[in-house]
């Protein structure tokens, strides 16, 4: 329901809570974060109130999710499976390296987790959307297994090949953390606004998330994808063609 990522110098943990609170006025059922903090993803994730997930966050010690730098934070409006801890988002790959948040609904998932599933992978939730998470991992991969160089550009290439599988509506937002200064996101059918800061770029469902850190913003075309590094803003459509976004500044009141 809400979409929150970060990219930048600052602990992305505080940012993308403060932009999940103001959010909260959307509606939900569950919150959760991810963190990429030295060469590992963490997540944290309740069903219920933001206070549930900031409680879970201030029992954990010494893990680092406060201090790294890169960012997603989601509430969930539950379509696909019951709002638990478990099906709250993130949503991470099997091999914890990926995590994935969504707003919106992924019609053709019971395929994909079928075919997935056929590929061995267990699924740790009920919803649709964790087969993006699944699907990026592989695509990832693939693709440094074809000898691609890594960097953020491989990144919004994986995410390309997987939204060009995807149906429905989407507002998808990944990590990876073999890619650990970037976030990627991509959109249809569902919104999805950048904000420009310096030496740090802001993703959002609503740019209220991320207003009291930059004006400047950029919306999100129909079947765009998005990488923010913390001093670039890169868009291309599905295919990777160059495109460009609709800049704006936002003059009112916060
Ligand atoms: N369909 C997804 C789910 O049920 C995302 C729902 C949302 O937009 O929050 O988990």
């Amino acid at each position: 329901c809400g979409i929150v990522g970060y990219v930048g110098s600052r602990p992305a943990l505080s940012i993308v809570l403060d932009g999940l609170r103001r959010l909260e006025y959307r509606g939900y059922d569950s919150a959760g974060v991810a963190v990429i903090d030295n060469d590992e993803v963490r997540t944290e994730k309740r069903a219920g109130k933001l206070a549930n997930l900031e409680k879970a966050l201030s029992e954990r010690t010494g893990d680092g999710i406060a201090a790294g730098r890169t960012g997603i934070g989601h509430t969930r409006w539950a379509t696909h499976g019951g709002p638990t801890d478990r099906n709250a988002h993130p949503h991470l790959s099997a091999d914890g390296r990926v995590a994935v948040i969504h707003n919106g609904i992924i019609e053709n998932f019971a395929k994909l987790r079928a075919e997935l599933e056929a590929d061995g992978i267990e699924f740790r939730s009920d919803t649709d959307s964790e087969c993006a998470a699944h699907l990026l991992a592989a695509e990832m991969r693939a693709l440094r297994e074809s000898g691609a160089q890594g960097g953020p550009a491989l990144l919004a290439e994986g995410m390309r090949r997987v939204v060009r599988r995807l149906e429905g509506a989407f507002t998808l937002l990944a990590v990876d953390v073999d890619v650990p200064d970037a976030v990627v996101a991509a959109r249809r059918n569902s919104p999805l606004v950048v904000g420009r800061g310096a030496g740090e770029n802001f993703l959002a469902s609503d740019v209220s998330a991320f207003i009291e850190h930059t004006r400047e913003a950029v919306e999100l075309g129909q079947d765009q994808v998005v990488l923010i590094t913390p001093d670039d803003i890169e868009i291309t459509d599905f295919d990777g063609v160059a495109a460009t976004g609709q800049e704006f500044h936002i003059d009112w009141d916060s």
